[in-house]
């Protein structure tokens, strides 16, 4: 078996992926709940909003407000996704400490998704990363690959594809690069193939995985990108979310499975996974009616897992 890296990171993005795609509308107060409770059970980096027109994605109209309360906690990491330079913009003057721009690798769900080829997304990031640079702020922007497997619309994406926009953000200026799995069609075979030669094009500036888990494969997925040495991992809360132009589809993999899989694994996350579970179960009474994912809330955490856990 690869030698597993010994820590990794989860992102909480379910404020962000998993709330613009459900109904309910989280009130600010709970958003905020959410956030210091995330950050009690030992999750440092949270993708707390997006800045896209408040009429497009209603919840996510206080991005705003949840950014403001992640940057009272000491060491959070704050990440907001910004669709074009406007956002950006109000992500900067926000404080924001990573910009996540989304990029679509295939071309039929860009023009759907972003209204945009994925090359005018390239050009974006360089107009960003001049308006970032002219701002004297230290926000990182991160440009995502979305549907770097496949997608519902298009179907095969090839996989040179996506490395050709992957180095192109990079040479637009975009300080990191993650690929995403929009419609869970990556199986863990794919992913070690390309993770690889992603992470031999962007070495350090390589950030993130992003899976998600319609087809029950994420955490395998997780795995796969572990072993080639991917350290960082998208996840939300009782796996909430979807995708507007994937029918069926669930969110990312949960954040407690991920916790728990990869505590037991021995990779530290710093993650308090009991914490997380009870962060979960306020969750449910929150989006009481949502459909919610994840295996380790319906059945809890083994009997041996304490015993497992040496979080550094
Ligand atoms: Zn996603």
């Amino acid at each position: 078996m690869p030698a597993l890296p010994p820590r990794a990171v989860i992102r909480e993005v379910g404020l962000r992926d998993g709330l613009q795609s459900i109904a309910t509308i989280l009130p600010t107060a709970r958003k905020r709940e959410w956030i210091g409770a995330a950050y009690a059970a030992g999750i440092r980096e949270i993708e707390v909003g997006s800045f896209v027109p408040a009429r497009l994605l209603p919840q996510l109209a206080d991005t705003a407000e949840a950014l403001a309360c992640a940057r009272t906690l000491p060491g959070l990491f704050a990440s907001v996704l910004v669709p074009n330079l406007k956002g950006a913009e109000r992500a900067l003057a926000a404080g924001a400490d990573l910009l996540l721009v989304p990029l679509s690798a295939s071309r039929a769900h860009s023009l759907a998704n972003l209204r945009r080829t994925p090359d005018e997304v390239v050009a974006e990031v360089a107009r960003i990363r001049a308006a970032r640079d002219a701002s004297g702020a230290k926000a990182l922007i991160e440009g995502g690959v979305g549907t770097a497997f496949g997608c519902t619309l298009q179907g095969r994406v090839d996989p040179a594809e996506v490395l050709r926009l992957m180095q192109a953000l990079l040479d637009a200026g975009a300080d990191r690069v993650s690929l995403a799995d929009t419609v869970g069609y990556a199986d863990p075979n794919g992913v070690r193939r390309l993770f690889e030669q992603a992470l031999r094009i962007a070495g350090d500036r390589f950030w993130c995985g992003h899976f998600h888990d319609t087809r029950g494969l994420a955490l395998a997925n997780v795995c796969a990108a572990l072993e080639v040495g991917v350290t960082r991992f998208d996840a939300s809360l009782a796996g909430i979310g979807g995708c507007p132009h994937a029918p069926g589809a669930s969110g990312n993999v949960a954040t407690e499975d991920l916790a728990f899989m990869l505590a037991a694994m021995g990779v530290a996350t710093g993650v308090d996974v009991p914490r997380l579970l009870a962060l979960r179960a306020a969750l449910a009474e929150w989006l009481r009616g949502e459909r919610l994912f994840g295996a380790l809330a319906r059945a809890g955490l083994p009997k041996t897992f304490a015993a497992a856990t040496t979080d550094a």
